[in-house]
């Protein structure tokens, strides 16, 4: 469904993805996880398009109206005055186009995409008034009617309470039954190896890919924080309980 060949993006020649190579199945389930700053949003938007690759290719076999991408809830512009009806109805903007008309079927659609996420009689609200937990649902809903065949999320659970990341498992799972492939950047290991099969673990370089059980072996984590912990090339390196340390000019950050 989506591959990736030799894959490097940089922002202003720092590269946040380095030679990453695999491939994501059709109809597969996977975690993109690894710390902070690793690459895991650049790798999505990648995947999107929204970034062009220094080296390398990404190949996504599916057109571009048949993919959904939530971005991270920061990234999202909240005072858009817009209701939650019309935010979902958003999702459709493919079966309507700009000229085109939104039928009773389509609205029917949206209806049930917003009772599906738990939030009717919120049809009206305005998105701005929300909590994180309702935007999120909203946006879930819209991911929902979209009926795309690969959907990408963004930290989606980020600052959701437990009863709001149940429900939007609850839902990639039915998005999984259907067959749809998707892929979701998680921070919670244990999450990732309840829900999700496969898991890529990045630390801008790839450190594994597969089947979840044996991507976050601890050797592999280990080694994902140690990568990590390298590139704060600024920062003071912790030398604790090694032999002291060498002048600056030959320390190695690893
Ligand atoms: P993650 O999602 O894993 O936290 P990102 O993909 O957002 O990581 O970022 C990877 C690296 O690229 C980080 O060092 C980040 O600071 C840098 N980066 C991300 N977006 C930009 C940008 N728009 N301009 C410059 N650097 C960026
Ligand atoms: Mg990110």
């Amino acid at each position: 469904m989506v591959k990736l060949d030799n894959l490097t993006v940089s922002y202003r020649q720092h590269p946040a993805l380095h030679h990453i190579s695999g491939e994501f199945a059709r109809g597969s389930l996977t975690a993109v996880i690894g710390p902070n700053g690793s690459g895991k949003s650049t790798l999505l938007k990648s995947v999107m398009g929204l970034l062009r690759p220094e080296g390398g290719r990404v190949s996504v076999q599916v057109p571009s109206a048949r993919i959904a991408y939530l971005a991270q809830l920061t990234e999202i512009d909240r005072s858009f005055p817009l209701s939650v009806q019309d935010c979902v109805l958003l999702g459709c903007w493919s079966a309507v186009g700009a000229w085109g008309r939104v039928t009773p079927a389509l609205l029917q659609r949206v209806q049930a995409a917003v009772v599906g996420v738990g939030l009717a009689g919120f049809e009206q609200r305005s998105v701005g008034s929300l909590s994180s937990g309702q935007l999120q649902r909203v946006l879930f809903a819209r991911l929902m009617v979209q009926e795309a065949d690969l959907i990408l999320l963004d930290e989606p659970f980020n600052a959701m309470d437990s009863r709001t990341t149940e429900a939007l498992l609850a839902l990639i799972h039915r998005w999984h039954a259907e067959g749809r492939t998707v892929m979701a950047v998680l921070h919670d290991d244990e999450q990732v190896r309840q829900h999700f099969p496969q898991t890529v673990l990045l630390a801008r370089e790839l450190v594994a890919w597969g089947d979840t059980a044996s991507a976050l072996s601890q050797p592999n984590l280990r080694r994902a924080r140690a990568l990590s912990e390298a590139w704060d090339d600024n920062a003071d390196i912790c030398h604790i309980g090694e032999a002291p340390a060498p002048a600056p000019a030959l320390r190695r950050a690893a």
